[in-house]
């Protein structure tokens, strides 16, 4: 990509990154995301003759305000459209900043590999950009077909591009990973072998959420028995907005005890419909002595910002840092996930 095109889809990314932290309308950040693909796959060249021309309308996913963001970048300006998003930016909470500058990288994310809206690159360097260290990426398993689960081969040929990442982007690590479906039996929906050699396997319940409690405590402790769980994903599986959806029953204290004893962290989800554990169940599982990972879930490179609500709740319950997996090097993280 030529300097002023690179400018361009810099700027219109930015732009998607702060409209998605805060939650504005899906279209709104598309527009902005897919005239980024259009002029990134721009021949040498094109751009700056569509600008001398004035013709940057003509090419699919670019409008008038995008064509005006693409112009000022191209021209080494900062968009006047981004200039007032920064300056409303501001702060998305206002706790949780002790903990969420201990946290040194993510271990719950999606790409568009299964039902994530922007490709893996894309992704990481958005994760990168907030100052992480390391960032999981955790596509979904097979079974949960709605979200493009990843097959056994997709899942493999995953596994290369992020070695060729990693070898790109060093220091900075991505950690392979899943998001893997906890099946009705509580065994895991991807091949051990391959589970083996992942980085990080969060596991979570997709399915049946209201299956009776002793069906949901059994299944829920027989995954975190499993040797490759290191994750439990948003336990209850509740919504809290919109018309919602209720916890899933368990025996809190079976599970969690499992999750103690087995070395699987508590996941604090960040994400503002989950929020998950409530704060009931946080508490209760800082008391009863266990690890906990605080992720955002994120399905959008914007969304990777949503931590701090994860912290704010860790914080709220009186979860201490050394207790948070994410506070760890990624060295030190790895050696707790394979122990
Ligand atoms: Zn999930
Ligand atoms: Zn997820």
């Amino acid at each position: 990509m030529d300097v002023e095109a690179q400018r361009a889809v810099d700027a219109l990314n930015r732009i998607g990154f702060l409209l998605e932290r805060t939650r504005e309308p899906t279209y709104r950040v598309r527009a902005f995301r897919n005239a980024a693909t259009t002029i990134a796959g721009l021949p040498p060249g094109e751009l700056r003759r569509r600008l001398d021309e004035v013709s940057l309308e003509e090419l699919p996913g670019v409008g008038k305000v995008t064509a005006t963001v693409i112009a000022e970048a191209a021209a080494g300006a900062v968009p006047a459209y981004l200039e007032k998003l920064r300056e409303t930016a501001g702060e998305l909470a206002s706790g949780g900043r002790a903990l969420r500058e201990l946290l040194r990288g993510d271990l719950h994310m999606h790409s568009d590999w299964s039902d994530g809206g922007s490709s893996i690159e894309d992704m990481v360097l958005a994760a990168r950009e907030l100052g992480h260290d390391y960032v999981a990426l955790t596509d979904h398993s097979p079974r949960l077909t709605v979200a493009r689960g990843l097959s056994p081969e997709r899942l493999r040929e995953q596994l290369r591009i992020v070695a060729d990442l990693n070898e790109r982007l060093a220091p900075f690590r991505v950690l392979t990973g899943i998001e893997v479906d906890i099946n009705e039996d509580g065994s895991l929906d991807q091949e051990p072998e391959l589970l083996a050699q992942l980085d990080v396997v969060v596991a979570s319940v997709h399915s049946k959420l209201r299956a009776p409690r002793e069906d949901m405590t059994r299944r829920m402790v027989t995954a975190i028995a499993n040797p490759h769980m290191d994750v439990l994903g948003h336990c209850t599986g509740r919504i809290v907005v919109g018309r919602g959806r209720p916890e899933s029953e368990f025996d809190h204290e079976v599970v969690f005890e499992a999750c103690r004893q087995f070395g699987v962290a508590v996941e604090v989800n960040s994400r503002p419909e989950r929020l998950d554990p409530p704060r009931r169940l946080l508490s209760l599982a800082r008391e009863m002595g266990c690890m906990f990972s605080v992720d955002t879930d994120a399905h959008a490179p914007g969304q990777l910002d949503w931590q701090i609500y994860g912290c704010v709740r860790a914080e709220e319950c009186e979860v201490p840092p050394e207790r948070v997996i994410n506070t760890k090097s990624a060295d030190d993280l790895l050696a707790w996930t394979r122990s």
